[in-house]
């Protein structure tokens, strides 16, 4: 596609999003120009470790302890990792009211980094942890100083971050590794609060995502490939409520048939560029 077509594409979605209320639906895309890692590539096949699954985690201690472990020494990647122009560029539609909702697959937290206000995590997020035994929270951070405390030899190691701030690491690191205990009940089963494959989506989050779908007029997928049945199943409502699906994506979704319009261009171009045109301050 040469730069005329490109902005033709763009100026045909931006005529579509201008006045009416729109729900942008964003996944891991977005945050690839922020240097976390994408789960598929442009076709939709997943690469990477294998993911972790949610009845491993729960019934497993080595599992859990593989999962911490990874996520220690992957953590530097997450924290480091800040808002680029396509999050600023969301924030502004969403500030001017362009933007009616903000659904995300992200666990990153970099929406709301970039001010986005009110924003339904389908997925959860990576900055909070919870004990699956007494459901006390602490934040991902105060995780992090509990696990670097329990594991001074692995504080030095970097790893090649995933997604789900997952890393690869050797598994002599795993033998070595101590699994910080809960500090309201010494259990050890304290979760990253994401939803892991072969988990639901929490009902509330749900719901909320559902009733996003109602205030919104037109739905803007961005950096997604729609995999995740939570999120296509947002695609199928809009369609059955007669509303429309616009997206911005480099490959391919699972919800292409739905789509009115697809422009294949990066987001942190493509969402600047709208935002401008759109007169969001
Ligand atoms: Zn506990």
């Amino acid at each position: 596609m040469d730069q005329t077509q490109a902005l033709e594409a763009l100026s045909m979605l931006c005529r579509r999003l201008a006045g009416a209320p729109v729900l942008a639906l964003t996944g891991a895309g977005i945050s690839t120009a922020s240097g976390i890692p994408d789960y598929r590539d442009t076709e939709g096949v997943r690469r990477g470790n294998a993911p972790m699954m949610h009845q491993e985690f729960v019934s497993s201690l080595q599992a859990r302890k593989r999962y911490w472990a990874r996520a220690m020494v992957g953590w530097h990647g997450v924290v480091q990792a800040r808002p680029n122009p396509a999050h600023e560029a969301l924030a502004r539609l969403q500030a001017a009211g362009h933007v009616v909702s903000v659904v995300t697959q992200n666990v990153d937290g970099l929406h709301e980094q970039a001010g986005s206000r009110d924003v339904i995590e389908l997925h959860g997020n990576l900055h909070r942890v919870v004990c699956l035994d007494c459901a006390a929270t602490l934040t991902r951070a105060a995780m992090q100083t509990a696990l670097e405390e329990a594991n001074p030899s692995l504080q030095d190691v970097r790893a090649v971050l995933a997604p789900d701030g997952d890393a690869q690491l050797a598994a002599r690191f795993l033998e070595q590794f101590t699994l910080p205990l809960c500090p309201a009940c010494s259990g050890d089963r304290l979760k990253p609060d994401v939803v892991f494959f072969g988990d639901g989506v929490a009902t509330h989050t749900a719901r909320a995502a559902l009733e996003a779908t109602e205030r919104a007029a037109v739905m803007l997928v961005i950096g997604s490939s729609l995999m995740a049945y939570s999120s296509y199943r947002l695609c199928l409502e809009m369609s059955r409520q007669g509303k429309p699906l616009l997206a911005i994506n480099m490959g391919r979704t699972r919800a292409d048939a739905l789509l009115a319009l697809k422009v294949r261009q990066p987001c942190e171009g493509a969402l600047p560029w709208l935002a401008d045109q759109l007169g969001a301050a």
